[in-house]
């Protein structure tokens, strides 16, 4: 069976060519020119990615990116952004998209994204529930639970959690979680991991001042510790 894409795009033209280029390169393509029909064919038909533009009549992209994180829908998720502005990038993927991608584009960039975004989806759906005492999440359902009561987390802290308990006791460096996380061509800096992480802390920390679980490793980046004890 073939990977299935959803594109959700309102213009004909290039909702068209989307599906002319993604047939053509294998993928079982399914259409919608709004957000309420985009929506409605995530929970019918489950596809693999979705390609979301983010300006779209009714419910916009980034409503729609919102609304399925809520659910918890982990569906990936590359936007389309008409303007080349960082803020539209950036609240993108802080909503839970994996990637963008800034019309115009070429569709064989896109495609490239696709199949980026997948393999990396694919390595992550290996396993659904990462546990490191006493963190637990479920990488599916997008819940963290700290002794199993659950943790109020956005969606940047989700993420940037499942990266560091999913490799414990390895050091993650701050660029890795700027390309992971934000994506390499998005302007964040250094700061805003380290800002990242102390809201992260106060979350899950039993002392901010002296945290057990997220280690920082000097001028490096941060490890999660395998060990953490006093639970
Ligand atoms: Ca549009």
């Amino acid at each position: 069976m073939s990977t299935r894409i959803l594109v959700v795009e309102d213009e004909p033209g290039i909702r068209l060519a989307l599906k002319d280029e993604l047939e053509f390169e294998g993928f079982d393509v399914e259409l919608a020119e709004d957000g309420a029909t985009g929506l409605a064919a995530v929970l019918r038909s489950e596809p693999a990615l979705i390609v979301l533009d983010l300006m779209l009549p009714g419910r916009n992209g980034f409503q729609i990116c919102q609304e399925l994180r809520h659910r918890g829908i982990r569906t990936p998720i590359i936007v389309l952004t008409a303007r080349n502005e960082e803020v539209d990038k950036v609240r993108g993927l802080a909503l839970g998209a994996d990637d963008y991608v800034t019309k115009p584009f070429s569709l064989a960039e896109l495609v490239a994204r696709i199949r980026a975004v997948l393999r990396r989806s694919q390595t992550h759906d290996d396993r659904d529930v990462v546990e490191v005492p006493p963190i637990k999440l479920d990488l599916r359902k997008h819940c963290a639970f700290k002794r199993d009561v659950a943790l109020q987390l956005t969606d940047t802290e989700f993420r940037m959690l499942a990266l560091l308990l999913t490799r414990p006791g390895e050091v993650i460096t701050r660029d890795e979680f700027l390309k992971q996380i934000w994506g390499e061509d998005v302007y964040v800096t250094h700061r805003t991991v380290d800002t990242h992480v102390a809201a992260l802390r106060k979350k899950i920390e039993d002392d901010v001042e002296h945290p057990a679980c997220i280690q920082s490793v000097r001028n490096v980046g941060y490890r999660f510790n395998e060990n953490v004890t006093g639970s």
